[in-house]
């Protein structure tokens, strides 16, 4: 069976690709690009949908109307971050189980209200659908795009730094996976000190290595090293996952790091020559090579080849879910 990014790869392929009528950029980035015919800023879309029983636990009793409602906004909105753009407006699809239908439509809809006016997003539209199955929403996102221009994925360069905005792995024993906070403010501040010279970015949705290699493979299959000593581990991953505690200690916390999903922190990539316009709190942990593939470098200087990362929807074994 392919996995879920040769499934994409392969809708991308069929499908209108960019440069198309007003669309300038397609499939293929955080979000796509829209022209406005007047203006020269353009338009972000993105789109992004929860199912219970894969992205939360509604019908087990494990999460809550609201925190759906929280995460399903959250999550869109970090992909406008992803691109340094503003979020505007939702359109907020759902399909609600019966049961209880009314009081989850109620619940869903306070807290998508409350997470869109914390970032002055409109709740501008949707459908609502009752249905046998469980909870699903989706919602698409419009925002504008910076001054400048969106930063996309395809921009990285040989020699760039490659930076994340927090510490990273063990988002879903800890339950953080359903409180994501959007980086819309640190991508603006980074849009505005590095200008031109913030090159890439992305947001961690599927763990540092699967989203990196996606960056990579967008600019031109360039590759990168990353310093195994500067990626900051989160402490959930000590809190929680005893598993990590016991055993191999560093090296397991350093395989969730990498491939645990749901972080969102951004990963970008950064002209060294701008090093000193960074806003602090962020961190370096790689830097893009001409040699693709992804290394793994310790302490020693002794580079290694690393070939897992990124959670797949079609392939669950990658991840530690
Ligand atoms: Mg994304």
């Amino acid at each position: 069976m392919p996995g879920e990014f040769e499934i994409i790869d392969w809708i991308r392929a069929q499908v209108a690709q960019a440069g198309q009528g007003l669309v300038s950029l397609g499939i293929g980035d955080d979000c796509s690009l829209i022209n406005q015919p007047d203006d020269n800023r353009k338009w972000l879309v993105t789109t992004d949908m929860l199912l219970d029983g894969r992205h939360f636990q509604m019908q087990s009793g494990q999460h809550s109307p609201a925190q759906v409602g929280r995460k399903a906004m959250a999550v869109n909105l970090s992909d406008i971050a992803a691109m340094a753009g503003t979020p505007v407006a939702a359109f907020v699809s759902v399909a609600l189980p019966k049961a209880d239908s009314q009081s989850i439509a109620r619940q869903l809809t306070e807290a998508l209200k409350a997470e869109a006016a914390k970032y002055q997003v409109v709740l501008a539209g949707g459908d609502t659908n009752v249905w046998d199955g469980p909870l699903v929403i989706n919602i698409t996102l419009i925002g504008l795009e910076p001054q400048g221009g969106a930063v996309l994925r395809s921009g990285a360069r040989q020699g760039d730094l490659v930076f994340v905005s927090g510490p990273l792995g063990g988002s879903y024993p800890s339950g953080r996976h359903m409180r994501p906070i959007p980086r819309l403010r640190l991508a603006e501040d980074l849009k505005i000190c590095l200008g031109p010279d913030l090159h890439a970015m992305i947001d961690l949705s599927d763990g540092l290595a699967g989203d990196l290699r996606h960056i990579l493979n967008e600019s031109g299959a360039l590759g990168a090293d990353l310093f195994t000593h500067q990626i900051p581990i989160h402490t959930d991953l000590y809190d929680y996952q005893t598993e990590v505690q016991n055993q191999a200690g560093p090296e397991a916390a350093m395989e969730h790091a990498l491939c645990d999903g749901e972080d969102f922190e951004l990963c970008f990539c950064v002209d060294p020559a701008a090093l000193s316009k960074l806003p602090q709190g962020v961190f370096e942990v790689g830097r893009i090579t001409k040699e693709p593939g992804l290394r793994l470098v310790g302490p020693d200087g002794l580079a290694r080849n690393y070939h897992r990362g990124g959670f797949d929807h079609f392939r669950k074994e990658l991840n530690t879910r």
